[in-house]
C-alpha cells in the first residue's frame, strides 16, 4: 500500500504558493461543479496532462472548500512521471486514503492564508453562476 508523506507536511508545503500556482503544481486543469446525481461529493478525473477536479454543486460553500482540498489531497496518490495522464500509484481507492485525504485537507485549509481563501470561495461561486459550471486553468 502507497502513502505519500505526513498530509500535514505536505499541506503546509503547497500553502507556501498561492491558490492559483498549488493548482498549477497539482496539474488541476479545470474545476467543475457537477449535479446533484454525482455519487460523491467530490472527483478527480485524470485526463491527458492533469485532472479536472469536480465538486458536487449543491454542497454548503465549507463542505466545498473542504472536498477541493480533498481532492487535491488525491492528486499525491498519482504518479507525474511519464507523459500523458498522470497514473495512479496504487490499486484504486483504500480508506486508508481517504483518511489521508481529510486530514490533508484539514490542514491544508488551516494553512490556507486569509486571501487564497477568499479567492477560492469567490472562484467557486463565480464558477456556480457560469452556464457550463467550469473553469479552466
Ligand atoms: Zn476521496
Amino acid at each position: 500500500m502507497f502513502l505519500p508523506d505526513f498530509p500535514e507536511k505536505i499541506a503546509k508545503e503547497l500553502c507556501k504558493l498561492s491558490w492559483k500556482s498549488q493548482l498549477k503544481v497539482r496539474r488541476i486543469l479545470s474545476v467543475e461543479l457537477c449535479p446533484i446525481s454525482c455519487l460523491d461529493k467530490g472527483q478527480l478525473l485524470p485526463v491527458k496532462n492533469g485532472f479536472i477536479l469536480r465538486i458536487r454543486i449543491d454542497l454548503e460553500e465549507d463542505e466545498r472548500l473542504f472536498t477541493l482540498g480533498h481532492e487535491l489531497g488525491h492528486t499525491y496518490f498519482y504518479s507525474y512521471s511519464s507523459a500523458g495522464s498522470p497514473r495512479l500509484i496504487n490499486m484504486g481507492h483504500t480508506s486508508l486514503e481517504e483518511t489521508w485525504c481529510d486530514n490533508f485537507s484539514k490542514e491544508w485549509l488551516k494553512n490556507l492564508t486569509s486571501v487564497d481563501r477568499d479567492y477560492l470561495e469567490w472562484l467557486l461561486k463565480y464558477i456556480e453562476k457560469m452556464e457550463n459550471k467550469t473553469a479552466q486553468f
